[in-house]
This record gives C-alpha cells, structure tokens and sequence, in this order.
C-alpha cells in the first residue's frame, strides 16, 4: 500500500508541469510550514498589507486562543503554477490549500491560509479547515464567512475576526472517534486555559463587530427620520406641537446615542428610540384626522423603518415554514396585490441579504426595534434569528470557565446521545439545523486532494471552508 501510494506520489509530480525549483509551490508550502510548528500567524515577507507589529499582535492573539490555530498569509504568486503572465491557476484551490499545510505540519488543528493578491481573480481568498480525530469541533466554516463578511480585504481584521470565532466549540467533541472518557478528560482541559479576561474580551470584539454593520444602518435612518419631522408642517395645536416635540426629541436621544455607541446595549437603545419615534408620527397622523390614538404594535417584519404594523399577512421565507407576520399598511396592500415584500436588505461584503440573516450582527438592532419599551418583547416571528441570537448570548455566558464546568457535567450524558445521532447521518459540520454557513459555502470549496502533498493520512474534516474575496 505504502509502496503504491509512493508511485501514485511519483505520477502526480511527474504530471506537474515543469516549474523553476524556487517557485515549486510544494516547496514554498514546505517553507511556511516550518514557520508554523507551534499554533500562531505567520506572514510572507513579501505580503505587504500586514507590517510585522500586525503580524506579532495577530501571532499573539492565536497563541493565546482556546483551539489550535495556524494561520499563514501568502501570496498568490508562489502557488501559482500558470505559466502565463496573465492568468493565474493555484496549486490547489479552496480548503485544499489549508490541508497542504496540515499536512506539511503534520499535528491536528486549525490551518488557515491567506491567499495575498490584488483581487479574487488574481487568487485573493481565505481557506480554512479544522482536522482532527480527537477533540472539540470548532466553527471554522462559520469562522471563514464571518471573516470575510466583516472584514474584507482588511487582513488584520479579517484575522482578528477569525480567531475569535474559530475557536468557539460548535461540538464538544468528537462522537465517531473519541472514546467517551478520553474526550471529556480532554475538552475539560482545554476549557480550563479559557480566561474570565479572555472571555469579556471576545464578547467586546463580538459587540464591536455588531456596531459595525448596526451603526451605518441606525445613521442613514436618523437621517431619514429627521428629514421626515423637519418636514412637518408648523401647527398652533398644543397637542399636535407637543406630539412633534416629542418626536424631534426622540429622534436628537437617538442619534446622541449612537454618536457614543460601544455595544449591543447602545444600539438596542438607538432601534427603540427609533421605533418609538415612528409610532410618535403614526400618533401625530391620528390626531390630524380626528382619530384615536393607536395602540404601540411590533414594527412591519419585512422592514422596521416602515413603521408600527396594522395588519398581517402569511408569509414562507427561503427556507423554513410558512408563517404569521405583522405588516404595516402598505406591505399588506403589496401582498394583496401579489407583489413581492419591500425587504429591507443589508450589504455584506458582496451580496445583499435580508437583515434578519445578519443574526448575530443584528440582534440587538431586531431585540430594540421588538421592544416595547417596558422590559418585554413583541414576538419576532424568525425562529431561526431568535435561536442564533440565544446561542451567541449563551456562548457568552458560558465563555466562563466555572459555567462551562457545570454545563459539562449536567450536558455530558443527555447530549452525547443526539450528537452522536446526528454524526451518524455523515454530516462533519452540521447541515441540520442551525449552522447555515454550509448552505453559503461557495464553489472555490474543494475536498479533492489535488496533487502532491505530505501526509498519506489526515484526520477527520471536522469543519471548514473557502471564500474568494
Ligand atoms: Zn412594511
């Protein structure tokens, strides 16, 4: 077998198209690698967009992480294996390229690499894979997404963002191949080295990340509120002058709010100012017509900034059941009518999704808008949001290592048994249920091994993914 796998190895070189010896991405991969026997960043010379205190501050946030991280930053040209000057063909492509380095590292763990270009066409991208045969399973393909979603091109960010979501525990550990006790032996270890520092400092990252795609959304709709009451008309009405008053003071709390966001808590706040301030003007128009003054309602689901919700229509999203949501006015009449909802949709790096697929990013922004202002909650109606916004608060709470020991042991025995049900049906990284990273990977993901390459054997693909960027 040894001997056949060495004659394959011999063929697969042979059919490499010749190259100089110096630009051998084989070798190069052999370079990197050395570089990386202990967990940490490690960037080519050549890679100009991160200067070395980047580089040492990012090294240290790996070393210092809860899984084992190898993160390399290299640049497209020295895995290129295209002869011509215009074009470029990697050696390997997608998560391959983080399995090259595994196998030159040869120890299980997170392998990420950086691929450095000028655009996605010229090989720009970020290949992740966690292998492992023992151990926690990591949200390393979430990880890859979040990253890039983020931060791209910023590499340091795009970094920073992976480490900290990277060594989350999606699995405790591994059902296929770890006997019961040597897992729970190990993954109790690990936890231990978790920090009551190291957790508050992930959660301000994580807040720090929602602010940044929360803050443009809650300023462009400051904007448009203010327009709005500046535009109303003068009255010599007390109590429509009042009314606008409130309002305008509403809308100025909010935006003073969001001039000194730093977290979750301010732009929960911002989101109710604002709702409060539109239902203020659906009061100011029930007083002009001579009509009572509506009960507060949760806001249109398919868009906050229409306004409080009058009425309800059926709705199936993309993907999960049909539902019960409340509409404003208009997106009633648009439903009658046949029309598609007016969504309100947010720009990620590339494409635009509807908001409530940003769960983490706006959680706080949903949880303000869908609160009534007394400390409870209308009901928001995506079950999918509701539970990812839970898991990441949960994932904060249990970020301290006294919670995790008790969740350990009252966990241990109930969960062993669905998880090891779900690993039965194959899937490594959850295509049930709450991991919709999967669903995102795009077409660069590639499991082939390609050619060359050290280890004979790898451990099992426990996560991973690839994205262009
Ligand atoms: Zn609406």
């Amino acid at each position: 077998m040894k001997r056949l796998l060495a004659a394959l190895a011999v063929v697969t070189l042979w059919a490499l198209p010749t190259l100089p010896a110096a630009a051998s991405p084989g070798v190069y991969m052999n370079t990197v690698a050395s570089h990386l026997g202990d967990p940490g960043v490690w960037a080519d010379p050549d890679v100009t967009e991160l200067d070395p205190s980047d580089v040492a501050e990012l090294d240290a946030l790996a070393k210092s992480a809860a899984a084992p991280i190898r993160i390399a930053v290299i640049p497209a040209a020295k895995i290129n294996v295209s002869k011509s000057e215009y074009s470029v063909r990697p050696a390997w492509e997608g998560e391959e390229i983080a399995d090259q380095l595994y196998d030159r590292v040869g120890v299980e763990g997170v392998y990420a690499v950086l691929v450095d270009a000028s655009s996605q066409s010229k090989g720009r991208g970020f290949h992740a894979v966690q292998r492992a045969d023992h151990g926690p399973t990591y949200f390393v393909g979430d990880a890859v997404d979040q990253a890039v979603d983020c931060c791209a091109p910023d590499y340091e960010e795009m970094i920073e963002r992976f480490i900290q979501r990277a060594q989350v525990v999606d699995k405790p550990f591994y059902v296929d191949a770890a006997p019961f006790a040597g897992g729970a032996a190990g993954i109790i270890a690990l936890w231990t080295t978790v920090t009551g520092l190291g957790a508050r400092r992930a959660r301000r990252q994580d807040e720090a990340a929602h602010l940044k795609v929360a803050q443009p959304l809650l300023d462009e709709e400051i904007i448009a509120l203010s327009q709005q009451v500046s535009a109303l008309p003068t009255t010599t009405d007390p109590q429509k002058s009042k009314l606008s008053k409130d309002i305008l003071d509403t809308v100025e709390k909010a935006r003073q709010r969001l001039d000194a966001a730093k977290g979750d808590k301010d732009i929960e706040a911002v989101s109710t100012l604002l709702g409060s301030a539109r239902y203020g003007l659906v009061c100011l128009e029930a007083v002009r017509a001579g009509q009572p003054i509506p009960e507060p309602t949760a806001p249109c689901f398919f868009d906050p900034r229409h306004g409080p919700s009058t009425a309800q229509v059926r709705w199936k999203p993309e993907r999960g059941a049909e539902r019960e949501v409340d509409v404003c006015a208009a997106c009633k009449q648009r439903d009658e009518a046949g029309a598609e909802p007016a969504i309100r949709m947010v720009k990620g790096f590339q494409l635009e999704r509807p908001y409530w697929e940003y769960a983490e990013d706006l959680s706080a922004y949903v949880n303000g808008y869908w609160s009534r202002g007394d400390g409870t909650q209308w009901w928001y109606p995506d079950s999918d949001f509701r539970r990812r916004g839970e898991q990441m608060r949960s994932r904060w709470r249990s970020r301290r290592p006294g919670a995790r020991f008790s969740r350990m042991r009252s966990n241990v025995g109930s969960t062993l048994g669905s998880w090891a049900a779900s690993s039965s049906s194959g899937s490594d990284d959850g295509d049930s249920g709450w991991y919709s990273g999967s669903s995102r990977r795009s077409s660069w993901s590639s499991r082939t091994r390609s050619s060359g390459g050290g280890s004979s054997r790898r451990s099992s693909r426990r996560s991973g993914g690839s994205r262009g960027f």
